[in-house]
């Protein structure tokens, strides 16, 4: 047996009191007075649980971030945790409600869960007395789900100073399997100059723009390759402005995902250098790689496997998949530094009206990445970590 989820087991409804604090604290990312009053909550809920160092980043226009830390700080790289307290749903657009075991709310799967596993995990770690050799770091953001322009450099600057980050959203399917693949995502906007001429009197002078703009469509979307993972989505197109004109302007968003990073260059070189299929009309294409992919390499894999090790020790084996949607954790993955994600609650439904969290799994989940975290960060011996049942060890 565990102690960690022994511990936890015994503290499932004070880890639900700590969800449903954070729950009630509703935060959509763009209400800055209301993620603030979030992360006052998620601050308490830390110094009451467990006490360290808390940072708070001011923000101006977004919520303000949290670095907590615990742990010795002595040089060594850190080990890092990165969540994010805001949510897709505005303040009052879904009740919060416990069905049995069944807690929905709004961002209770994404990601309150998981900041919630991430507190209970570090509480374990300190209540348990286990060994940690170096600091542990929990940073929470604020505009995650609004593209995390005002948190990615901090997040950045942390990673660096990291030797594996954790990331505790949330986890697919009904087992909740981890995330050991993430797309890369960016997106584009492709304009066009069009000549504008009479549709009847002197149509040949023009040049479409909605003409080469369907071209550009076709032509996008061979850049597609689902076998190697790459998707090309040219959503949202506009242009012209009458049917008897030829139109002079055209435009298309561009959304594309990619798997590996060394598929990157070759795809962002045709993206932004158009070849134009209608004569006489300019195409221009702008906009980044915003995120590249957490791809599933052999740091990866070889986080999975210390995770499949610590769940057969709990008695159950611990799937994992691949997400095409991004999230923080393909900054830290694209700066190359071991990134594991969906380490958080078993659930359902993010940012769907069945949003939703398994409560009596959430100690699992917290003893998973607690034990995780101090085989990244204390190297404690087996027989540290684990007692056989009917043994009274006192060790850890
Ligand atoms: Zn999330």
């Amino acid at each position: 047996m565990s102690k960690i989820l022994d511990y936890l087991k015994e503290n499932q409804l004070s880890m639900t009191e700590t969800l449903l604090a954070l729950t009630r604290a509703e935060s959509p990312s763009y209400s800055k007075i209301d993620v603030d009053y979030c992360g006052e909550v998620l601050r308490n809920e830390y110094t009451r649980l467990v006490g360290g160092n808390v940072d708070v980043i001011e923000k101006e226009e977004v919520g303000n971030q949290y670095k907590f830390s615990f742990g010795p700080d002595n040089g060594l790289k850190q080990v890092l945790i990165i969540g994010h307290m805001d949510t897709v749903w505005d303040v009052g657009a879904r009740p919060i409600r416990q069905d049995g075991d069944i807690l929905y709310g709004p961002g209770v799967f994404d990601m309150k869960g998981g900041l919630t596993i991430t507190l209970w995990a570090l509480k374990a770690i300190k209540e348990t007395g286990a060994f940690l050799d170096r600091k542990i770091t929990f940073l929470v953001t604020s505009d995650e789900e609004i593209g995390s322009s005002h948190s990615k450099e901090l997040i950045e600057e942390e990673a660096v100073r990291s030797s594996v980050v954790f990331v505790p959203e949330s986890s697919i399917g009904p087992d909740g399997a981890v995330k050991t693949e993430r797309k890369g995502a960016g997106q584009f906007l492709l304009r066009i100059e069009g000549i504008t001429a009479h549709a009847g009197i002197n149509a040949w002078d023009g040049a479409s723009a909605t003409e080469e703009l369907a071209y550009q469509i076709l032509d996008l979307k061979k850049l597609a390759d689902r076998g190697e993972g790459i998707s090309v989505n040219v959503g949202v197109v506009q242009g012209g402005t009458r049917a008897n004109v030829i139109a002079k302007e055209a435009t298309a968003e561009i959304d594309v995902r990619i798997t590996k990073k060394s598929q990157a260059k070759n795809l962002l070189d045709k993206i932004l250098n158009r070849p134009t299929f209608v004569k006489g009309t300019k195409v221009h294409v702008e906009g980044v790689l915003e995120r590249y992919p957490l791809e599933r390499n052999e740091h990866v894999i070889e986080l999975y496997e210390q995770l499949k090790e610590i769940a057969n020790a709990h008695g159950y084996a611990l799937g994992e998949g691949s997400s095409g949607g991004a999230s923080d954790g393909n900054f830290t993955a694209g700066l190359g530094i071991p990134t594991i994600d969906g380490l958080g609650p078993i659930g359902d439904g993010a940012h769907a009206e069945t949003e939703h969290v398994l409560l009596s799994n959430l100690p699992n989940r917290a003893a998973l990445l607690a034990e995780i975290i101090l085989k990244n960060a204390g190297n404690p011996k087996e027989e540290e970590l684990y007692v056989h049942d009917g043994s009274n060890s006192q060790s850890v």
